[in-house]
């Protein structure tokens, strides 16, 4: 059985105090030991302070994005390298609103999936559809596409890697995918990587994300194609991300 992860995405959020009381109350509530695994991605310039908080501890961090570069003329860049150097265990890739906000394509999010995988991260490889997409029947088309982007290069490609179907619609609106429609687009993810590697599909954690909060997080997870879940605003409310954890680990002590 493939155990939980839950892990928070902060986004353009936090300040250095704030940082401090919700990353050290974090630490209070998730034990060593707990079945599920928790951590959390933060803007680049709070990595030493994840560092400096959470080392020793079972919550991992990580950033929200990294550099398809590894190091040169890219001002305003972070490799990942760099990320890595933090102690870091995760980057994420491909999140919608990099796709949309800062125009990453398919073939740039598979460039920066690499990057991270090189520099020895665990990359949180995104996909989802649009509402428009979904309305006119053409999720699994979507889905396929961003997911052969990366199968392209191999399907070794996702060894050591997470992928998270976060439905665009679903992201920071409140409106939830109800826990069939997550399993169904995450069963469909699942099958197309296993007709390239089985034992690898069976084994790759494939998180949701799009408003998760403490109310349906046990639903979604219990669905047997959704290995935890990707959070952005419940995450910044240290009460409801232990809680949200706590339904992970509930369900994966089985
Ligand atoms: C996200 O940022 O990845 C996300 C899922 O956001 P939210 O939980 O706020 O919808």
């Amino acid at each position: 059985m493939r155990s939980k992860i839950v892990v928070g995405n902060w986004k353009l959020n936090g300040s250095l105090a704030a940082n401090d009381s919700l990353l050290k109350a974090l630490l209070k509530e998730v034990p060593t030991g707990g079945s599920a695994a928790c951590a959390v991605c933060v803007p680049y310039a709070y990595l030493a302070q994840a560092r400096d908080v959470l080392k020793g501890s079972a919550i991992g961090w990580g950033s929200q994005d990294c550099s398809r570069f590894d190091q040169g003329a890219y001002t305003g860049e972070v490799s990942a390298k760099m990320v890595a150097e933090f102690g870091s265990r995760h980057a994420i890739v491909g999140h919608s609103e990099r796709r949309t906000v800062f125009g990453d394509t398919d073939a740039i999010v598979v460039e920066k999936y690499a990057a991270a995988k090189k520099a020895g991260l665990a990359p949180i490889f995104c996909v989802g559809e649009t509402l428009e997409e979904r309305e006119k029947g053409a999720t699994e088309s979507v889905l396929a596409r961003q997911v052969d982007a990366l199968l392209a290069k191999g399907a070794s490609a996702l060894e050591g890697g997470i992928v998270a179907y976060e439905p665009v619609w679903a992201i920071g609106t409140g409106k939830t995918a109800t826990s069939a429609q997550a399993q169904e687009a995450q069963a469909f993810i699942r099958g197309r990587i296993a007709a390239k590697a089985k034992e690898l599909a069976a084994r790759l954690p494939i998180l949701y994300g799009g408003s998760v909060k403490a109310a349906n997080a046990a639903e979604l997870f219990a669905m047997p194609d959704v290995d935890g879940g990707l959070i952005g605003g419940a995450s910044l409310v240290a009460q409801e991300f232990v809680s949200i954890w706590r339904s992970a680990d509930r369900l994966s002590k089985g």
